[in-house]
């Protein structure tokens, strides 16, 4: 059988389990459930599922008669993880050969590389991703946009996405696609159509064009970052004027902003504009997350990010060490001070600063530094949900939300790395996993080539 046949075999196979799935009505069961909203675990849990929705989640539930039962047995079945910082058309685990790979492919190429990154993700259990900024050297093809398509008409098997096309930033900045090399190299600097801005009015421009392309939320680098060449990693980026604008025209068209931020003024300029959500936030202040926790502001923390670099810190350029390492020493202090203020906490990784599929290591590391097990498991469904804008539909196992619902194979209120051992995955319904490994990353990263761009540390 040729290629061609067997993909379409394949497919055909895909759609008819799908719709197989439609009209039959699913009941799981399992010792436990996190419904994302209970203080406590619930026992003898029992899931109903029709079509695509819930229809009933609780202890010792009746199954109706008919229903398709599938016993999960020791397990925790839990609301689908989301993970609010992800870059799934990024792998920048390798940063000196990607900043060559980036120049030598074709965006077709690089945005097919996302493609095994989207299935290791779903197979981890996140069910949902907030993909924060996706970009190719000196290209305005949004992969991102693409990718989430693509899953979405079930080409792709991958998380629901929320995409934000390229992230915003300042000439010279943490998202200047041209910060490190020689001026002018490649015949033009970015400009707004890059998502590079300087300025109030050019800043609503590049909002704009961002939703015209099919944003879902704005992304925008507010401070300096770790994995970029040519600035500090905690000096604010942008005027109160510039963040009041970027702010203001991203509400307007109803999208959320989300901020890349590492240092505190920067963080405490963003928060006063009423930024939705502060990603990394290392060296937040005490006084900043109080106003964080007043405002209601969310922190996706992404501390895999760090843990990862300083796990092959000579791996780096030895300005991006300096950077990574003041980082990493800032960012466990802030993290536990957020947890005592009770800053609102999204789980978030920067997957693609880490090989992907590995998102769910946040988890301890979150624990690790005095987050309630429960509440990093709020922090990965019904919290995130919210600062998703998709409390309705996602984030807790009730009648009426999305049949997006995984088992993990323990109790994570025991032992919370049991979350990077998910045995069920299944998406709007359907199931993409019923035991067996995950598929390996692996077959992502022997690929001879990989990567595009937007160091987003
Ligand atoms: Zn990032």
């Amino acid at each position: 059988m040729n290629r061609l046949r067997f993909l379409a075999s394949f497919l055909i196979a895909l759609t008819t389990t799908a719709l197989a799935q439609t009209n039959t009505t699913i009941a799981l069961k399992a010792a436990r459930m996190f419904d994302g909203k209970a203080k406590a675990l619930v026992t003898n849990a029992v899931v109903i599922i029709q079509g695509d929705k819930i229809v009933d989640a609780g202890s010792g539930i009746a199954i109706p008669q008919g229903a398709q039962v599938i016993d999960l047995g020791e397990a925790t079945l839990s609301p689908g993880f989301i993970d609010a910082h992800t870059h799934l058309t990024d792998d920048f685990t390798d940063f000196n050969k990607r900043r060559i790979q980036e120049l030598q492919l074709n965006v077709s190429e690089l945005a097919l590389n996302s493609v095994p990154r989207a299935r290791a993700t779903l197979d981890a259990g996140f069910t949902t991703v907030r993909d924060v900024g996706s970009r190719a050297t000196n290209s305005h093809d949004c992969m991102d946009v693409a990718l989430r398509n693509a899953i979405n008409r079930g080409i792709v098997p991958g998380p629901r996405m929320l995409v934000a096309t390229h992230g915003i930033g300042a000439t010279g900045g943490h998202f200047d696609p041209m910060s490190g090399f020689r001026d002018f190299l490649f015949g033009r600097e970015p400009d707004w159509t890059d998502g590079i801005a300087d300025g109030p009015d050019e800043i609503r421009k590049a909002v704009r064009q961002e939703v015209k392309n099919g944003a879902d939320v704005i992304k925008a680098a507010v401070s300096g970052g770790v994995l970029s060449m040519a600035d500090e990693v905690d000096t604010p980026q942008f005027t109160p004027p510039e963040i009041a604008a970027l702010i203001d025209e991203s509400h307007r068209l109803r999208k959320k902003v989300a901020v890349h931020c590492h240092g505190d003024q920067a963080g405490h300029d963003a928060i006063m504009a009423g930024v939705d959500s502060i990603e990394h936030g290392s060296f937040l202040k005490p006084e900043t997350l109080t106003l964080m926790k007043s405002k209601g502001t969310f922190l996706t923390p992404t501390l895999m990010a760090s843990e990862y670099i300083m796990g092959k810190i000579s791996a780096y350029p030895p300005v991006l060490q300096a950077k990574a390492k003041a980082a990493y020493d800032a960012r466990s202090e802030m993290f536990r001070n957020a947890v005592r203020i009770g800053v609102k906490i999204s789980f978030g990784t920067d997957s693609g600063v880490f090989p992907h599929g590995q998102n769910a290591k946040e988890f301890k590391l979150m624990a690790d530094l005095g987050l309630a097990p429960i509440e990093c498991l709020r922090a990965a469904t019904a919290n995130a949900a919210d600062l998703l804008g998709r409390a309705a539909q996602i984030g807790t196992l009730e009648k009426g939300k999305l049949a997006d619902i995984i088992a993990i194979a323990g109790d994570p209120t025991q032992d919370i790395t049991t979350t990077e051992r998910v045995s069920f995955v299944m998406k709007d319904g359907k199931i993409f996993r019923n035991g067996g490994a995950p598929t390996p990353v692996a077959s992502a990263s022997s690929r001879t080539a990989e990567q595009p761009t937007a160091a987003d540390f």
